[in-house]
């Protein structure tokens, strides 16, 4: 059994490290197959996202760790691609152009500030108390709602392969303080969300970043919320979003057994350049 990560963050955007220095600690890690998805480039100035100067940089480099690597793990190349709302054509087509193994889609920003400036729902408590009284005049019910109809128009529109952090929305709300998850209004937004990535046919991930980093008690998407996708029969994949080599398979182990005793029996991998279902445990997936 080994493991497999497609979400991940390197140097080329704000990740810590150089693409070799993850790929040699997946090696470590008992990694077979690594995808490295860096922030795709932003039609504005950001902390995080790749510079549109360094794609083709970016590219050749993995391209010669895929060869480099060939016969220990495999290699691939992506985007998390951000979905904003009004004006921004996704980069989709863009991306494509380059030949990336697959994409996912996150929603990150929900509306602008007065001055054009896109709220960001995941930077620090601050801003996204800031956005929460500016744009949404502190009515959080209705910011969280926007966040989710970006996120259905962002699987209908954009399409991505993978679904990123599905419910990341919650990172500033370890204790509750700004919503509850038991809401009926907030559990039909998310059962909504579900059903369009049901039937988009899309993949939904399940993201340790939350735990390891301390910044939810549960993955990206809660525990409930994967119940529900598996009710729906949706199809899931294991990915740390990793943003330091150390990251790569954190809270991979115990991920893995709540996901089995959920009921799923398969985790998406990406394999020989093509999606497919593995059977998994607590050990790793059945690839390799
Ligand atoms: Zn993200
Ligand atoms: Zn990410």
């Amino acid at each position: 059994m080994y493991w497999a990560n497609y979400h991940s963050h390197c140097r080329y955007c704000d990740g810590s490290h150089s693409p070799t220095a993850y790929i040699a600690a997946a090696i470590e890690q008992n990694v077979k197959a690594y995808g490295f998805s860096s922030h795709a480039p932003l039609p504005f100035a950001s902390q995080w996202a790749m510079s549109f100067e360094d794609v083709l940089t970016y590219f050749k480099e993995i391209h010669l760790l895929k060869a480099k690597h060939a016969t220990q793990l495999q290699v691939y190349t992506s985007f998390e691609l951000d979905y904003i709302s009004s004006n921004f054509v996704s980069p989709k087509q863009w991306a494509q152009a380059f030949k990336v193994d697959y994409l996912i889609g996150s929603v990150h920003f929900i509306d602008t500030f007065a001055n054009g400036q896109y709220w960001e729902i995941d930077s620090t408590t601050q801003v996204f108390k800031h956005g929460l009284e500016l744009i949404f005049k502190g009515n959080v019910r209705e910011a969280i709602q926007r966040y989710y109809a970006l996120t259905r128009a962002m699987v209908q529109q954009q399409v991505p392969d993978v679904v990123g952090h599905l419910d990341k929305v919650k990172i500033h709300n370890r204790n509750e303080f700004f919503f509850d998850e038991g809401e009926t209004w907030y559990q039909q937004e998310v059962q909504k969300t579900l059903e369009t990535i049901a039937k988009c046919g899309q993949i939904m991930e399940v993201n340790t970043r939350g735990l390891y980093k301390k910044q939810a008690k549960e993955t990206y998407p809660s525990t409930w919320v994967l119940e529900r996708a598996h009710e729906l029969g949706l199809p899931i994949m294991l990915n740390s979003d990793a943003h330091h080599p150390s990251d790569i398979t954190k809270e991979f182990g115990s991920t893995a057994k709540l996901l089995q005793d959920i009921g799923f029996k398969q985790l998406q991998v990406f394999w020989d350049g093509q999606w497919q279902g593995r059977s998994f445990d607590h050990t790793g997936i059945d690839i390799g």
